[in-house]
């Protein structure tokens, strides 16, 4: 059965089955058959880490609002995260839908990754955490490295011994090695992939290819950090008439897709979370030739920006060009000076000194499938004064 309820209306969707409460939609996450809010609520961004009472009341705000998904992780806001979820779950406002947690682990170590499991665990005072993530996979490499340090068998015993419910990846893959990964590792149930309107030509093939493998797709970052919120005009062609405003049209753009299951958002404060409610309030999927018309442009519009296909490596300098390609994405849309110090020093753990290493050999301009100036590039993100 493939249809969407919405608000006791149903509307045939080729692809995917929503479920509707009063103000909030639901989608299966893969083949879990657990259903899951379509807006996550993200625990990166919750305000005033120490003082436990602000974060709470937005958890509390968000599960009044039907959102099921509750997204966390060790290091989030000031370590503080998993802490504040654990104090939100003991006193969660009643709702009928089942509440599911996530967390995530970094550590390749296999005995690292289980420790770091049973501290969420402990932190978060619960027997079991619904979606555990290996966390940040960068790229096969990195994949490689997480399965010879034992993390996925690590995450095996523990689903086993009912410590996880569902083994999920979160990564930065480009979209084969997504592909490669999932064909090759059926217990891996789920991903969470950065996915918004700016990354979408990079993203999609990832996003599409676990979907055609029945995997549960989590998009973090669908308002790109930002960017798109802070740069309307550019990003206004997403809109359709009835779309109040940007935000909701590039939530709606992630939602229509039957390849997302959720779009995880930080909330950072109570009016973000009405914010997103409402998005979703009056969601109705974007008909299929708008989403191929936003998906062109997007495709052609933004085709000065790296795609981060990776064609460009390896650098014989060693620099990883795709992500300084990435943080220069944001300088071309106008991206505030502190939303690419944090893309710098948070997202991608780089320096602007990293690009000075480079010696103008010209090998990767001459791979570079969007034909893009790498070196002049370059420059000027070493000029970034970080
Ligand atoms: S031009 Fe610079 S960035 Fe490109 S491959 Fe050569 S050293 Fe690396
Ligand atoms: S080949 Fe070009 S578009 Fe692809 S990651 Fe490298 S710089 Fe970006």
């Amino acid at each position: 059965m493939t249809c969407l309820y919405l608000f006791n209306r149903t509307i045939v969707n080729p692809e995917d089955i929503f479920f509707a409460e009063p103000t909030m939609l639901y989608k299966e996450y893969g083949s879990t058959g657990k259903r899951i809010s379509v807006i996550g609520c993200g625990g990166m961004r919750l305000p005033t880490p120490h003082d436990h009472a602000a974060g709470i009341a937005i958890l509390h705000a968000a599960r009044r609002a039907g959102i099921n998904y509750f997204d966390t992780a060790p290091f989030y806001c000031d370590d503080q995260s998993e802490a504040i979820f654990g104090e939100a779950l003991r006193t969660m406002p009643p709702s009928p839908h089942p509440l599911y947690l996530s967390s995530k682990c970094s550590h390749a170590n296999g005995a690292d990754f289980r420790r770091g499991l049973e501290k969420s665990l402990r932190r978060l005072g619960v027997p079991r955490i619904d979606f555990f993530h290996i966390w940040c996979v960068m790229d096969a490499a990195d994949w490689q490295a997480r399965l010879r340090g034992g993390a996925l068998r690590a995450a095996l015993r523990a689903k086993e011994e009912g410590l996880i419910g569902h083994i999920c990846v979160s990564a930065h893959m480009s979209g084969p090695e997504i592909e490669d990964m999932i064909r090759q590792h059926p217990e891996i149930e789920g991903l969470t992939l950065g996915s918004n309107a700016i990354n979408f030509p990079y993203r999609q093939q990832g996003v599409t290819a676990a979907h055609r493998h029945h995997r549960g797709v989590v998009a973090m970052n669908p308002l790109g950090g930002g960017i798109i919120p802070q740069h309307p005009a550019a990003f206004d062609f997403i809109r359709s008439p009835d779309d109040p405003d940007v935000v909701t049209a590039a939530l709606r753009f992630l939602i229509s897709d039957p390849a997302i299951t959720s779009a995880l958002i930080g909330f950072h404060s109570l009016e973000e979370v009405a914010a997103a409610v409402r998005a979703v309030e009056q969601f109705a999927p974007y008909p299929p030739t708008h989403l191929d018309a936003i998906r062109r442009r997007l495709t052609s519009d933004f085709n000065e920006m790296c795609t981060g296909c990776g064609y460009c490596l390896p650098c014989p300098a060693g620099i990883p060009i795709p992500r300084l390609m990435d943080i220069h994405n944001l300088m071309q849309l106008g991206a505030t000076d502190r939303a690419i110090h944090d893309r710098f020093q948070n997202h991608w753990e780089l320096t602007p000194a990293q690009a000075a290493d480079c010696t103008a050999c010209g090998q990767c301009e001459s791979r570079c499938t969007q034909h893009l100036p790498i070196i002049q590039r370059l420059k000027k993100i070493a000029a970034f004064p970080l």
